[in-house]
Order: structure tokens, then C-alpha cells, then sequence
């Protein structure tokens, strides 16, 4: 019988490689789009549209998370100048992933990963010790993952690509946005 598994998907170029992963491994894999640090709300859409569209293409039940910006921006107030990867991200991770690991429960998986740790601009071991605990909270298993790990990351550009998906050049929230405005900024954030 196969496990019952949510993905907290933070976007759909992130997702393309462990979603199908999981899925070889044997989880029944349900994806969660968490977007309430996505700035703006226009922006918020895109990211949604594109993991609709990968569910899609990969059969799979994807749901998005309401959008509360403002819940957000309570939560990291006070960080607002927090460079990446500090406080700032450490709450807005928590935030993503306790969201998922209750969207799980309510699901009745008994399993949660995150398609956080394929980017190479976060610390996947943050990411996992947080997932870990909000996991734990409810009673879930976290899937330990490195996604990036062994060319990931740039598998998912290139699947990301073929996929003609929606690819954003900056993390997600306003604060984020200043490093899209640089010039060594790319579109495949
Ligand atoms: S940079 Fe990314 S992870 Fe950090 S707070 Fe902003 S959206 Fe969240």
C-alpha cells in the first residue's frame, strides 16, 4: 500500500523534481502551495497558476493555501532588513511549513517533505530542523531531503524549462524583491 504523503510546494520549478521522486519511492503524494510571503499578489497568481499546472501534467492533487499577506508581514515584522537566509527566512520557513504539515493532517497523511531544499540560495539544513518540528507537532514524519543534492537544481531548471513553467527571479516576499533588482539577478531563482 503506498504512504500518504503532503509536499509543501513553495513553487512549481522547485516541485518538478521531488514530486515525481516521492512518487517512485512509493508515496501517494499531495502538494501544498503555501504563498502568503509572495509579494505582490500578482505575483502570488503566477506561482499558483504554475503549480496548477504541474499537478496537471503530473496528475496529482495540488491545493493552494489562502493568501495572507498581512498575517505574514505580522509575523517577520521587526525583520524586514534581516539579510536572506537569517531570522527573517527562519520564520517565513516555519510559517510555510507548519501550514503544510496542517494541511497533512487534515489530509490524513502521515508524511511531509518540502520542495524548499532544492534551491541553492537556502540552508537545507534549517529547512529540515524546522520541518522536522512542525512535522513532530502533529505527529507526522518528515521526509529528510536535500533536493539540490546530485544535480538537482539544475534538473529542475531544465525540466522547468521543457515545462514552459513560470520562473521567478527573486524568493517571494518584498523584502526579496531588492535581489531581483540587481544586476547579476537571474530568472531561475
Ligand atoms: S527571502 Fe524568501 S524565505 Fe526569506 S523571508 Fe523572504 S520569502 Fe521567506
Amino acid at each position: 500500500m503506498r504512504r500518504r504523503a503532503a509536499l509543501h510546494v513553495c513553487c512549481a520549478p522547485d516541485a518538478t523534481v521531488p514530486w515525481p521522486a516521492l512518487r517512485e519511492e512509493g508515496y501517494d503524494v499531495a502538494g501544498f502551495f503555501y504563498g502568503s510571503n509572495i509579494h505582490p499578489m500578482r505575483e502570488w497568481l503566477a506561482r499558483a497558476e504554475a503549480a496548477r499546472k504541474l499537478a496537471g501534467a503530473l496528475s496529482v492533487e495540488c491545493e493552494a493555501g489562502p493568501y495572507e499577506p498581512d498575517a505574514w508581514f505580522d509575523l517577520t515584522r521587526g525583520y524586514e532588513s534581516a539579510p536572506e537566509g537569517g531570522g527573517r527566512c527562519a520564520r517565513c520557513f516555519r510559517a510555510q511549513l507548519m501550514a503544510a504539515a496542517e494541511f497533512a493532517a487534515k489530509r490524513g497523511a502521515g508524511f511531509l517533505c518540502t520542495t524548499l531544499t532544492i534551491s541553492p540560495h537556502k540552508n537545507p539544513a534549517v529547512i529540515n530542523e524546522i520541518g522536522e518540528s512542525c512535522a513532530a507537532s502533529l505527529g507526522l514524519v518528515w521526509i529528510n531531503r536535500v533536493w539540490r543534492k546530485g544535480g538537482g537544481y539544475k534538473l529542475s531548471v531544465a525540466r522547468s524549462r521543457k515545462m514552459n513553467l513560470y520562473r521567478q527571479n527573486y524568493c517571494g516576499c518584498l523584502y526579496s524583491t531588492r535581489r531581483a533588482e540587481e544586476p547579476a539577478a537571474h530568472a531561475s531563482y
